[in-house]
């Protein structure tokens, strides 16, 4: 059969939806990656023979589960929880796990065919995965996060092990729901075993852990400043978002020369003039990891600073803006906003923040746009490396994590342009992203036959 008569990108498409009705994210997640594989595999035979990329975007398992809990009323309370394991051609599944209202099997499909390209990224031997429930902890007491927890990994922990899945945090799984969940799994499997990331570094987390994700986004931000000779050095930049991945976005981006305007949560976001420097920084995170109160109450506390109630960062001028709350926060309009504010580079904290649509403005303004499966690599691949200390029972310390971390985010970068170079002076890294992470992981497909 000639390579011209096997599917198109069209007929591929309508077979996706077909067999996933109604779980846009996960289509949209599909959809931005297989254009650019289709254009690669175009004359590569043995792709689409053993049907790659069809069996990529189809997950290994989708488990779900009830997970019964009782409020501290005594009111039995129900919710659902998922476990998606995408692919483990390269390594065992690995994703994060999302407690948040929103959660479907949709957004949770999406995270973890993501993840799979993601992982590959690295260069470490991670398959892709993503968990999660559609349990809020926002409001709930720190006991009551305790027997949902307790609860979701009494189904979990069966799924799940070192070798074979490896969940970590993700949006409203922070240290306290880690150390509850790693507690439970630990109780019923009685090992000590590095099941899960992100664990506090008293009980096996690694340093550098927390700050990953956002440090290694401004990291990658660096090599794409640096691929043209230029730096942070005295940009400024809008950030959304005030958990994990932003607060260190911003802590970087400040250390490194740079003043960042705004943050926001999904209440509303802040615009400071001023910059929000360390020592503001400082105050976020007490605000936002230890009294878990809301980004309004930093307007209140610094004066000159305007907070927009149930708005969004994405008119303010600046040289960048990086998201890093959600997926989907940036769609046509928000995208037209910043490009034609003069914003020259996008960076992506978060999964997929940018709708299709924002995603075809950059490109077509060829601005610096890091889609974040590139992007945000940072914080897997250092729980890829907690994973290597808890097997050999070590812990690396600080100096060594920091440069192997900024080595990752060099070496991702590097393959993006790879892959993405146009041979002029524009780099198109959500090409060079989605080739390079598809080749890795469709070799060793190729290698297993089919399984
Ligand atoms: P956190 O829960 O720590 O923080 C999430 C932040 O985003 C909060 O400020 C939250 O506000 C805000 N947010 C959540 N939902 C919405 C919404 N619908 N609209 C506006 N703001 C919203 O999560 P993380 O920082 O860990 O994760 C942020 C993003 O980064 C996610 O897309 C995640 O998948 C991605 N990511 C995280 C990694 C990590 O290591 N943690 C690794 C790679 C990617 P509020 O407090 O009001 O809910």
């Amino acid at each position: 059969m000639a390579v011209a008569d096997h599917v198109n990108f069209h007929t591929f498409m309508e077979g996706v939806k077909k067999r996933n009705p109604g779980q846009e994210e996960f289509i949209q997640a599909v959809r931005e990656v297989s254009q650019d594989i289709f254009a690669f595999i175009e004359d590569k035979r043995e792709y689409h023979e053993a049907q790659i990329l069809r069996r990529m975007a189809e997950p290994d398992r989708v488990i779900s589960f009830r997970v019964c809990w009782e409020d501290d009323d005594h009111n039995i309370r129900v919710q659902r929880g998922w476990r998606v394991q995408n692919n483990n051609a390269i390594g065992p599944y690995k994703g994060g796990l999302r407690f948040d209202p929103g959660v479907t099997e949709s957004v949770l499909k999406f995270l973890a065919f993501e993840q799979t390209f993601k992982n590959s990224l690295t260069g470490l031997p991670l398959g892709g995965g993503k968990g999660g429930a559609n349990f809020n902890p926002k409001g709930k007491s720190d006991a009551e996060v305790m027997r949902f927890c307790q609860s979701f990994m009494t189904e979990l922990y069966r799924h799940i092990g070192p070798e074979t899945d490896v969940p970590a945090g993700d949006i409203g799984v922070g240290n306290r729901e880690i150390g509850f969940l790693f507690g439970q799994y630990k109780r019923i499997v009685n090992r000590w075993e590095g099941a899960i990331t992100g664990k506090a570094q008293e009980f096996g987390g690694s340093v550098m852990r927390p700050e990953a994700t956002g440090y290694g986004a401004v990291y990658f931000l660096c090599n794409m400043y640096a691929h043209r000779d230029d730096s942070i050095e005295g940009k400024t930049a809008i950030i959304s978002g005030s958990g994990n991945v932003a607060l260190h976005a911003a802590e970087k981006f400040t250390e490194l020369g740079g003043k960042v305007l705004s943050l926001s949560d999904s209440d509303g976001a802040i615009h400071d003039p001023d910059g929000i420097d360390a020592e503001k920084l400082n105050w976020l995170k007490a605000l936002k990891f230890e009294r878990r109160g809301r980004i309004s109450e930093y307007a209140e506390k610094f004066s000159g600073t305007e907070y927009r109630d149930g708005g969004e960062p994405w008119d303010i001028e600046a040289d960048c803006a990086l998201p890093c709350a959600t997926q989907n926060e940036i769609g046509k309009e928000e995208a037209k906003k910043l490009v034609d504010n003069g914003v020259k580079a996008v960076v992506e904290g978060a999964n997929m923040p940018s709708t299709l649509e924002a995603v075809e403005v950059f490109r077509d303004a060829r601005l610096m746009y890091a889609p974040g499966k590139a992007a945000n690599a940072g914080g897997v691949a250092v729980s890829g490396l907690e994973m290597s200390q808890n097997s050999e029972r070590v812990s690396w310390n600080h100096e060594k994590l920091h440069d192997m971390l900024t080595e990752l985010m060099a070496d991702i970068h590097t393959k993006c342009v790879e892959f993405g170079d146009d041979g002029g002076d524009y780099v198109d890294y959500v090409k060079g992203a989605n080739i390079a992470g598809f080749k890795k992981v469709a070799d060793a497909m190729l290698a297993f036959g089919v399984v």
